[in-house]
């Protein structure tokens, strides 16, 4: 069975079992990626159950320094991750609820240390909202089986998307492939389930006594990162000063947006060097603020109060933050397409380039082609790129230089404050034509095009590669085809790489190779 069945289907057969076991000296919820204590659907179950039986909640999180690795997380995240734990305890003490940090090295022992923490609280019951990746799908199955078996409850819930992957079906049953249809669905489904937007109230106040029964949960430190996902001092403070963290931030960044920004969405959101969209990323992949909360702020702001229509701005946002929802439902429908497989079976063949002189100047941004070298500077100083440029970036990577699209899906993880392994694995489809998306592989974006489209007057160019701060709007796309060769050189700015026109023919013959070979 498929991951998510075999989730569903332990849920199911142990929901009688799950039904008899008595509540005891505590309930617990496990927080993931859902770091917030507003809007979460789990922790206000858990809080409900608890409260029901008037006993303590207990909140717990687990740093495994090998789902760190596995999930390529970057230090960055790793960093924005703690930071926010730190937040998110203050936020419970104050409700009397103890949140519990540890670190557990190996993943597989994450279970079996869960189960040994209740037993030391006293604990029956365990909470948490769902992950739809296939590891965490796997383990959690054998988990809810496993607790059933001691005589312990565990309840997992959907929450992370607005509407839960399973509950779109095309005309003829089958799951959609192809977004826009799919939004149409998404939009009329949440529209006929207006409670799919409702707000889950925080958790209730523990009783008193609970400062005292779990003062050592309470008490216990929030532990470092791993070594090898640790941030230097430098990095330290840039980061903490561009990405204040924590679940009122992302609230009061939303709030902002809607007021200021979002009417001017649709016509500003292409453009990198505009203050065109949310930043919201980073919070909705540390979950410290909800889809559902995203979408229902910003359709109050409508005056249609609904997801579609009025504001052109409001809906192409909410429509969006959709594509979040779309690619993980993408995720638990066809689970290899994070398993380093392309969607199309028929794109397995390429060949690719392996030239490791031309993956480093595109990491480190000396590709020679401005708009490319401005975003993948942006990356690698602020762990985030505009989403444009993450499109003209994954192109050049897979067409213009031929490289294997995983290697660069790999670096988007590895660095990216807001990697997330359904929407980048998404946009990663997208930019080397190896995913859902309908569009044919020879639609190849021409970096120079997008460069003069995007980014007109070369603002973004100018930020991210200051050798280039010099040169006029025309120049500046293209400095060594345009009369700027001599300024771009005495800068130390390189020369392109590869011939765009010569390279889109490779890839439009390695492409066609691969496919008819298969
Ligand atoms: P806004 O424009 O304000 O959008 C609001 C929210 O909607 C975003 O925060 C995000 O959650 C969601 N969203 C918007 N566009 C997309 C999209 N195309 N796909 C999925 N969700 C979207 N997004 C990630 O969150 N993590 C990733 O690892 C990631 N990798 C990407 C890799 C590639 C190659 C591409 C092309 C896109 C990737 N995206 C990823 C999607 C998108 O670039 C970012 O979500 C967006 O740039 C974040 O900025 P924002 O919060 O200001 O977005």
């Amino acid at each position: 069975p498929r991951p998510i069945e075999a989730l569903t289907s332990a849920l199911e057969e142990t929901a009688r079992e799950r039904k008899r076991v008595d509540v005891k000296d505590a309930v617990v919820h496990w927080f993931k990626m859902d770091l917030r204590h507003t809007d979460n659907r789990a922790l206000a179950l858990a809080s409900n159950k608890a409260h029901e039986a008037g006993v303590p909640l207990i909140c717990m999180y687990i740093v495994s320094p090998q789902d760190f690795e596995a999930h390529l997380r970057a230090p960055v995240r790793v960093d924005f991750t703690l930071r926010t734990l730190q937040v998110l305890k203050e936020d419970l003490a104050k409700l009397d609820i103890p949140l519990y940090i540890e670190t557990v090295e190996k993943r597989k022992e994450i279970p079996n240390r869960i189960l040994e923490l209740m037993g030391e609280w006293g604990a029956s019951h365990l909470f948490a909202n769902m992950e739809y990746e296939v590891d965490e799908l796997r383990r959690e199955a054998a988990m809810v089986r496993d607790f059933a078996a001691n005589d312990k409850s565990f309840e997992v819930v959907h929450d992370t998307c607005v509407v839960p992957p399973g509950n779109l079906q095309t005309g003829t049953g089958n799951q959609y492939a192809v977004y826009s249809p799919w939004y149409r669905s998404w939009v009329a489904h949440i529209h006929d389930n207006l409670d799919l937007l409702e707000l889950f109230d925080p958790p209730a106040q523990n009783p008193g006594s609970a400062r005292e029964q779990f003062k050592q949960l309470f008490d216990a430190p929030i532990p470092a990162a791993p070594k090898n996902k640790a941030l230097t001092k430098e990095e330290k403070k840039r980061f903490h000063s561009l990405w204040p963290c924590g679940e009122h931030e992302a609230l009061g960044r939303l709030d902002k947006f809607c007021e200021e920004r979002i009417g001017g969405y649709h016509d500003k959101r292409n453009i990198p060097s505009e203050n065109g969209t949310s930043c919201l990323s980073v919070h909705l992949a540390a979950g410290t603020i909800s889809a559902r909360t995203c979408v229902r702020v910003a359709r109050d702001r409508n005056k249609t109060k609904k997801l579609n229509g009025g504001n052109d701005g409001i809906q192409t946002w909410i429509s969006e933050v959709a594509w979040r929802d779309f690619y993980r439902h993408v995720l638990v429908n066809w689970p290899y397409v994070c398993m380093n497989k392309p969607f199309k079976p028929e794109y397995s063949n390429i060949t690719w380039s392996y030239d490791e002189e031309h993956f480093a100047a595109w990491c480190e941004g000396r590709t020679g082609f401005p708009i490319v070298d401005a975003a993948m500077r942006q990356l690698n100083h602020l762990g985030y790129m505009h989403n444009r440029c993450r499109m003209v970036v994954a192109s050049f990577l897979a067409k213009d230089l031929l490289l294997d699209w995983r290697k660069g899906e790999k670096y988007f993880m590895e660095h990216l404050i807001d990697g997330d392994f359904a929407s980048n694995s998404g946009g990663w489809g997208f930019g080397a034509s190896v995913g859902v998306d309908p569009q044919p592989y020879f639609r190849i974006f021409n970096p120079l095009l997008q460069s003069q489209k995007f980014d007109p007057n070369g603002d973004y160019i100018r930020k991210w590669v200051p050798e280039l701060k010099d040169l006029t709007s025309k120049e500046i796309h293209d400095p060594y085809n345009r009369g700027a060769g001599p300024k771009a050189k005495k800068k130390g700015y390189p020369k392109q790489i590869v011939d765009h026109k010569s390279c889109r023919e490779r890839a439009l013959s390695a492409y066609r190779n691969g496919i008819e070979s298969d």
